[in-house]
């Protein structure tokens, strides 16, 4: 253990590095600091949700007990970097510890965004990305009354069967006209939307929160929309996306990308050959990716960089999107955003419950994007044509049978 890699977050891409590169790291060739923000070792935060629902931290935990005293393996809990020197090879954490590094990978991921609006800071208004968000949910949830979730993507809408879970009466605002813009056209948001209405979910699309109101105690008391609405309420979340975190790149002098991130290029390095980013916080030829999996493809790139192997470069190709709500099946992939140009469109539906779009390349005619949405085939069916031409039975795929039916 000659060279030294420090890890700056612990969530679910910068475990992931760390992992790849003991299991690559034969002749034991790195000792690993992970300095971590949170006071929990990294935890399936895409299942986050289910904290609510009854399982435990343990349950989620990825970071197990042999990793953590693995005798490779340094975790400072709680223990956020603040700065550094790149000259002399330096992180800085907040209580003042100084280390040295060989190799210095970020992996700060994102933080919420939560829109400028007045009362926005007022007790009874959360965040829903951590562990202790959603202990303070929990906490400050009132049963039976109308809690409000600003955003009406898929965070959003896991928020809103959260607040649901916890017995309350939850209200979605939406500044798009429809749920889901970011990955749905109109039509496949109808049906979501049908869904999501028999489920008691109100949803309040094309207006905004204009402000939230507070009791005398500076406790939340109503949310005002644009629109005039008033919803009176003890509880906001604001879901309405995420921005990547990259102040260590400022701090470090590296550069960021227009858009926000930390500027790297397809093998996640940035200017500086002994620091990279990966996973929510990497701007890859300036693009961020708020998803897992390309997170996970580019810590399995550096581990292959830190051991000497070939890398492959990291490819954009996008991934499928699932939304996590009981009762209701809405997936999208690939180029399947409203807007997309250039390719073919094939729409499927049947009635207000069964909606499928795929989207082919203009000159390969090979399959590039979808959206399923509601009683369709499965995205598992679709995947294996990604990226290929499409069979002739096709439509049978996105709309099977159901019993019943004529040919089922
Ligand atoms: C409820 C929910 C559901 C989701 N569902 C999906 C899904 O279905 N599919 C999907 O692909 N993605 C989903 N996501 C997004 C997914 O969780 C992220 O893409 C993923 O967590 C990114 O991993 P990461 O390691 O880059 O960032 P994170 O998991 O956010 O981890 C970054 C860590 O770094 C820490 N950190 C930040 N700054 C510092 C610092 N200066 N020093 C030390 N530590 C620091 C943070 O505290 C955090 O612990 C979901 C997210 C949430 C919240």
């Amino acid at each position: 253990m000659d060279r030294t890699l420090v890890i700056v977050g612990h969530g679910m891409v910068g475990h992931r590095l760390a992992e790849a590169v003991l299991a690559l790291d034969a002749d034991s060739q790195w000792r690993i600091i992970i300095l971590a923000e949170e006071d929990q070792p990294a935890y399936d935060r895409v299942s986050l949700s289910s904290y609510l629902d009854g399982k435990g931290k343990n349950d989620l935990a990825l970071a197990r007990e042999d990793f953590l005293h693995h005798p490779a393996v340094e975790v400072r809990l709680g223990c956020p970097a603040v700065g550094g020197c790149r000259a002399a090879r330096i992180v800085r954490a907040a209580d003042g510890a100084e280390m040295r590094y060989d190799a210095l990978v970020l992996a700060t991921g994102s933080r919420p965004f939560v829109p400028p609006v007045p009362g926005r800071d007022l007790t009874g208004c959360f965040a829903y990305r951590t562990f202790d968000d959603l202990d303070a949910i929990r906490d400050a949830a009132r049963p039976g009354h109308a809690g409000v979730v600003v955003g009406g993507g898929l965070l959003g809408l896991e928020a809103a069967n959260a607040l649901r879970s916890l017995g309350m009466r939850p209200h979605i605002v939406e500044t798009a006209p429809h749920l889901m813009p970011a990955q749905l056209d109109a039509d496949a948001a109808c049906v979501l939307q049908q869904h999501v209405a028999r489920i008691g979910v109100v949803v309040h699309c094309g207006t905004a929160v204009d402000s939230v109101d507070a009791h005398p105690n500076r406790t939340v008391r109503s949310v005002i929309l644009s629109d005039g609405t008033v919803i009176d309420t003890p509880l906001v979340v604001f879901a309405a996306g995420v921005r990547p975190r990259d102040d260590l790149a400022t701090a470090l002098g590296l550069e960021r990308a227009p858009q926000g991130g930390v500027l790297v290029n397809a093998y996640c390095r940035t200017v500086d050959d002994r620091i990279w980013a990966v996973g929510g916080c990497a701007a890859v030829h300036g693009r961020c990716y708020g998803l897992v999996a390309p997170g996970y493809r580019m810590a399995a790139s550096v581990a292959r960089q830190l051991l000497g192997h070939d890398a492959e470069p990291f490819n954009a190709a996008d991934t499928f999107t699932t939304l996590r709500l009981p009762g209701v099946n809405i997936a999208s992939f690939g180029t399947s955003r409203p807007g997309a140009e250039g390719g073919k469109q094939m729409v499927f539906a049947e009635g207000p419950t069964r909606y499928a779009k795929v989207l082919l390349h203009p000159d390969t005619g090979v399959l590039i994007g979808g959206i399923l949405a509601g009683d369709t085939g499965s995205r598992a069916a679709l995947q294996p044509f990604l990226g290929r031409r499409p069979p002739a039975d096709l439509e049978d795929i996105l709309l099977p049978s159901r019993p019943g039916r004529p040919g089922s």
